[in-house]
């Protein structure tokens, strides 16, 4: 989950007082990018066929950018199906972001994604840092 620290929130025009109810929709634009950011950083580990980029309107977890789910093991089991991974951009957050800031988001997401892509995370601790998404953005910039 990405979250907006204090110092760069920016005041977003989402009123929280007007109704809007929850959705998701297929975000091709999030695919594209998120799949060339794969090739770019050589993330072998991440199948494209099995991750699916949403954007989703009318969250009210108002400090958050994006945040990525998986079919967890109990389904995996249950389903007979591999591991899947779906990551979610908040409309209201993600979309005014300037493009640099949509790549560190979505570097972020994947880093979330663990080597063996078995439906778990990896968790912000030591690996989801600032400083990786930082640099991995620098070597996506220069590839
Ligand atoms: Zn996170």
């Amino acid at each position: 989950m990405y979250v907006r620290s204090q110092r760069n929130r920016i005041l977003d025009p989402y009123n929280p007082l007007l109704p809007m109810h929850f959705r998701y929709e297929r975000a091709p634009d999030v695919s594209e990018l998120l799949f060339t950011i794969v090739d770019k950083l050589g993330f072998t580990h991440v199948p494209k066929n099995r991750v699916y980029c949403y954007r989703s309107y009318g969250s009210k977890a108002s400090n958050t950018i994006a945040r990525v789910h998986s079919l967890p093991k109990i389904w995996q089991q249950a389903l007979s199906e591999p591991a899947y991974y779906a990551v979610e951009v908040l409309a209201e957050q993600y979309d005014g972001l300037p493009t640099d800031e949509k790549e560190k988001t979505l570097i972020h997401e994947l880093l979330h994604i663990p080597r063996a892509f078995g439906g778990g995370f990896r968790h912000h601790r030591d690996w989801v840092t600032q400083r990786r998404v930082e640099e991995l953005h620098r070597t996506f910039r220069r590839s």
